[in-house]
């Protein structure tokens, strides 16, 4: 009996971990996995070498492409998950994002729920995420009943000159909403911290807002929850009537466990959560478990991401460089009568990639010419949900991501808007004249944003979930993190991601386990314990 639990939740990303915030103060014994470990605390979580080029935090595992050639995704397997490592621009979808748009590629399908149903757990992922911004500035920005919990954070003084030159161009460009929790935002007493190191590192201090330093920290404050790390849920086990999901098999330091519990939350990721549901499979269940549709593992977006440098004359001293975004393309320009993307500063490059930049672009430079010259973008189209591209497992059990680009054409023509921004930008200041280009787009490797691989629906023949995000097969297993999406919009997900969690948290507690009012009040508790 020790091994059972209320509820067992698998994974420790933005879902899994919002999700542990939401109902750790039910007092329901919670068990979670994570099957990584802390990423530790050491100087190496802001070297650039070590974290970019040597991947210390990555995994070492292979998945496969449509061609059968290994790659390494690049995802994170430790507490907190991909979150540890994200920029934690916190985006809410805008409304269009949720209803039917059409694509160079093809058709965005509508949500079967509308932005209406995410407002109010928007602004609770925005308030449990210290989300830093200004409403009323970002063009495309979806309306919201509160202003964000804290005011954007400030330009370095080339992202002013930035943001007033744009400006005078025609765009209208706005400060990056930012999930940070830093002491300057809330006490004089303590010593200010700067960010440097941010998109793709760990933080040494704490004040990036990721899922586990502002969820699962306050969740495991509360007795009834428990962590396990290093516990790789492997297959989850129906009962006889094949109908509920009443253990999960554990692998933990190479014996396997069986865990029972009366609700399962699975968040392992887009890509893992269908791996386990189809390594999963039993006799009841040929297919792999909540796959009666055959649409586990479909559906699989990655957005179109990628970055683009420009050098320029103008010096840029930037230390935190993530923080103005463009989305006047979002839905579409003077020329393209289709949406084309949203364009983002992001954190400077690491050396290793400006000098490989710089060596065909201006060959003798050092790096600290180099760097001074380079002003980095991010960049994000959407990508459009297909049945073909699909996440499925080889016959040893690894994982094979079939996956062919869709609506490419907007990416292309959303650096060519870039680059056409910076010609107007010459037109009015000579040091951004005849720029020169470096970048790099993420091909099926960059798994950063994976998402829609178990989307939700109406339909039992055409999604895996329902609209409370539990499998239309099997009466007592939910998924919260990015496989619900039915389609991703071209804005980072976490937030979403979040808020989701909250909404599902939310049925959960009202719903299943009928204690609404009570766990009001201690949610309330827990906020406070995790303000102080
Ligand atoms: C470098 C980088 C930058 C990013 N920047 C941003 C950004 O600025 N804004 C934004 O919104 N998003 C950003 N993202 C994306 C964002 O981090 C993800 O969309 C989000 O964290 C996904 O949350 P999730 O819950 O879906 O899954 P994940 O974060 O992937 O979490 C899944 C967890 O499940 C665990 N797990 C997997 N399989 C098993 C198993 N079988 N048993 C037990 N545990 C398992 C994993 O170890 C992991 O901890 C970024 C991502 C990266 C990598």
């Amino acid at each position: 009996m020790t091994n059972h639990y209320d509820i067992i939740i698998i994974g420790t990303g933005s879902g899994g971990s919002t999700m542990a915030y939401k109902l750790a103060p039910t007092g329901k014994r919670i068990l979670i996995l994570e099957r990584g470990g802390f990423i530790p605390k050491e100087k190496e979580n802001w070297d650039p070498h070590e974290v970019v080029t040597n991947g210390r935090y990555r995994p070492k595992e292979d998945w496969y492409d449509k061609d059968d050639k290994p790659f390494k995704p690049f995802i994170h397997y430790n507490v907190g998950g991909n979150s540890k490592m994200y920029g934690a621009a916190l985006f809410r979808f805008r409304e269009s994002d949720f209803e039917e748009v059409k694509h160079y590629g093809g058709i965005s399908p509508q949500w079967p729920l509308k932005y209406d149903a995410y407002e109010n757990y928007y602004e609770q992922a925005e308030k449990l995420y210290s989300v830093h911004g200004k409403r009323g500035a970002d063009p495309s920005e979806p309306y919201a009943n509160a202003e964000y919990p804290l005011p954007p954070l400030a330009y370095e003084p080339l992202i002013k000159d930035l943001d007033g030159k744009m400006k005078q161009i025609g765009l209208r460009p706005f400060p990056l909403p930012m999930g940070v929790k830093l002491p300057q935002d809330y006490t004089a007493t303590e010593a200010p911290v700067v960010l440097e190191n941010f998109d793709g590192f760990p933080d040494l201090t704490d004040s990036k807002a990721d899922g586990q330093v502002m969820c699962l920290r306050p969740a495991l404050k509360n007795k009834n929850v428990t962590l396990m790390t290093h516990a790789y849920a492997e297959r989850l086990l129906t009962d006889a009537s094949g109908e509920r999901v009443s253990e999960v098999l554990v692998l933990i330091n190479g014996e396997k466990i069986k865990f029972s519990a009366d609700i399962f939350v699975v968040a392992c990721g887009a890509v893992n959560s269908a791996a386990l549901f189809l390594r999963s499979a039993n006799e009841m269940h040929p297919a792999g478990l909540a796959n009666s549709s055959d649409q586990v593992g479909r559906n699989l977006m990655l957005h179109h991401n990628g970055c683009l440098v420009a050098f320029t004359r103008k010096k840029n001293d930037c230390v935190f460089q993530k923080s103005l975004g463009i989305a006047d393309f979002y839905h579409g320009a003077g020329d393209s009568e289709f949406p084309l993307g949203e364009i983002q500063l992001m954190g400077r490059n690491d050396p290793d990639t400006i000098n490989w930049m710089g060596e065909t672009l201006f060959p003798g430079k050092s790096y600290a010419e180099l760097k001074e010259m380079s002003i980095d973008f991010w960049l994000t189209a959407e990508d459009l949900p297909s049945q073909n591209n699909r996440v499925t497992l080889r016959n040893d059990g690894t994982i094979k991501v079939n996956y062919t680009r869709t609506n490419y054409t907007a990416f292309l023509k959303l650096k060519g808007k870039l680059k056409e921004i910076f010609v107007k930008l010459g037109e009015l200041d000579a040091d951004y004249k005849d720029v020169k280009w470096g970048g790099y787009d993420l091909d099926v490797s960059g798994m950063s944003h994976q998402n829609g691989t178990l989307r939700f629906g109406n339909d039992p023949k055409t999604s895996v979930l329902d609209l409370n995000c539990k499998t239309h097969d099997l009466e007592n297993v939910y998924v919260v993190d990015a496989s619900f999406f039915p389609s991703c919009g071209a804005f980072n997900p976490a937030l979403t991601i979040a808020a989701n969690a909250l909404r599902v948290a939310d049925h959960l507690i009202n719903e299943v386990l009928k204690m609404g009012s009570v766990s009001k009040k201690e949610v309330m508790e827990v906020e406070c314990l995790c303000n102080s």
